[in-house]
């Protein structure tokens, strides 16, 4: 698959099941069997395992055309790989995974998670998240990290969206997810409300790596990726760390 509504039908390649993926899928049809999926946004049931129904899915803001490196979305038949601004000053992430844009209803989706803390909602972010991962080329990263937040916030939300989409996002794709390597050791204002000029200096040196990285490739994870200066800053201390290649795995790429 590649970006486009959710193909029902053809297993991705790259996650070809091995014997433990084939257990845990008789496990999730029975389940479905059982317990009938309801689609997430308009209650019908959807006769598979996944909580979007075709209907749904087909209207979906999928990101079709993408900035290799940064995710921002390129005008419809552009075939760049790279946007002006990576081409000027490449981030220190390498590449970028994002499936849909941030607008309705994709925003209710991802506000319901993380403001309302209806965690049942990650499942189907990070099953949509997982496909497109696979659907793609190159290698799979040795370790997931999600993005972490600030021990207050934390405290103050009682989750952090991005470890409860990694943790899916590890199971799914059977990749070890380390959700303490990293630490956010500097409260940030929220980025969404500053302006966009000084983002930048916000999450400046908001991350430390606490211990030794166990991979070389890794997989930062978020919800949302806005001007993209949180992941980017989390890519750095990684990279400082020993990290070669990080990548960015989010949900959806808002415009800058
Ligand atoms: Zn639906
Ligand atoms: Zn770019």
């Amino acid at each position: 698959m590649g970006s486009g509504a959710l193909d029902y039908e053809t297993e991705p390649p790259g996650c070809q099941p091995d014997k433990e993926i084939v257990v845990y899928d008789w496990k999730r049809l029975l389940q479905s069997l059982l317990f009938p999926v309801h689609c997430r946004l308009c209650a019908v049931r959807t006769g598979t395992a996944v909580s979007l129904c075709p209907d749904c899915s087909a209207d979906l803001p999928w990101l079709e055309s993408a900035c290799h490196q940064c995710g921002c979305a390129l005008p419809a038949g552009d075939d760049r790989l790279l946007c002006g601004a990576c081409q000027q000053r490449p981030p220190y992430f390498d590449t970028t995974t994002a499936i849909l844009q941030y607008r309705p209803p994709v925003d209710y989706l991802v506000q319901r998670l993380k403001f309302s803390g209806e965690l049942a909602i990650a499942p189907l972010l990070s099953e949509l998240l997982a496909l497109q991962v696979c659907s793609r080329e190159g290698s799979l990263p040795g370790l997931i990290v999600p993005v972490p937040l600030h021990p207050s916030r934390l405290r103050e939300r009682g989750f952090n969206q991005a470890t409860e989409i990694a943790r899916l996002l590890g199971k799914k794709l059977q990749l070890p997810v380390n959700h303490r390597l990293c630490k956010r050791t500097r409260k940030t204002d929220t980025q969404s409300l500053l302006p966009v000029k000084i983002r930048h200096w916000n999450v400046r040196n908001a991350f430390t790596v606490t211990g030794e990285i166990p991979a070389r490739h890794i997989a930062i994870v978020d919800d949302v990726m806005t001007t993209g200066h949180t992941v980017n800053e989390l890519a750095r201390a990684l990279k400082r760390a020993g990290a070669e290649r990080v990548e960015v795995w989010v949900i959806a790429r808002a415009g800058h």
